[in-house]
């Protein structure tokens, strides 16, 4: 069983209409000839998530007339039974808080490795072996389910569960905020960058009234924080790229 990612052209992007998940979806149209998205509706709090996902797929079918033909059909799956056993800020109506293991209270355990199960499901029916998500390490240490040992090791579970040579890909994995900015601009250009602070969302609350600079969100919550300082430290450190350019 091979695991060469050279030797699949189809890949299922895990798609929540944020930040990270657009940056995955643009490295996977330009490297699969065909890309399809899912999405997973487990009760989250906030429509704008669901709204975003929309509006960012039809932004990119307007400003990359080169993804269009490989940007395949959009999957949602639903699953109500995570928000039934999780009791957490993003599935009730509570303050996002700190917990005492360290983790903020959106945590909602093991949540990852639900998404590419489903995700190995539903590629396994339409063909598509390589499975792309926006987890990243380097912000979020405390989210076991995030870590590349954890998703690596639930890869090798579904080649073997489904034997079918699936792989887990996790462009973000290693990259800091300031990065993932570095990265849609080398992917797609300043196109790309404004297409994501205008249609993007990743504030934990679902506020959209006012455009910072690096998109919109409360800019107070731990979301907004990190994306707000990964945004200004790529800005300073491209300005500088330009004085000494
Ligand atoms: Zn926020």
């Amino acid at each position: 069983m091979t695991t060469d990612p050279g030797k699949r052209s189809a890949a299922l992007v895990l798609f929540s209409g944020g930040q990270d998940s657009t940056v995955c979806l643009a490295w996977a149209l330009a490297r699969y000839t065909h890309v399809e998205t899912v999405g997973f509706d487990y009760g989250q709090r906030h429509d704008v998530e669901l709204t975003c996902r929309r509006n960012v797929r039809e932004a990119i079918d307007r400003a990359f007339p080169h993804w269009q033909a490989r940007l395949g059909g959009d999957h949602m799956i639903e699953i109500p039974a995570l928000s039934k056993i999780s009791e957490t800020a993003l599935t009730r109506d509570v303050e996002i808080a700190m917990q005492e293991n360290g983790l903020p209270n959106t945590f909602v355990p093991g949540r990852n490795l639900l998404f590419f199960t489903y995700a190995a499901a539903l590629g396994h029916r339409r063909g598509l072996k390589a499975l792309v998500g926006g987890m990243c390490e380097t912000d979020y240490s405390g989210y076991p389910d995030c870590r590349d040992d954890t998703l690596q090791s639930l890869a090798h579970a579904i080649r073997l569960g489904t034997e079918t040579d699936f792989v887990i890909e996790t462009p973000l994995m290693r990259l800091s905020k300031a990065q993932t900015w570095e990265l849609a601009e080398d992917l797609g250009g300043k196109a790309l960058v404004e297409l994501i602070i205008e249609h993007t969302h990743t504030c934990y609350t679902g506020a959209r009234d006012k455009r910072h600079d690096w998109g919109y969100g409360c800019g107070v919550c731990p979301a907004c924080e990190l994306r707000a300082n990964g945004f200004a430290q790529w800005s300073e450190k491209s300005a500088e790229n330009a004085i000494s350019g």
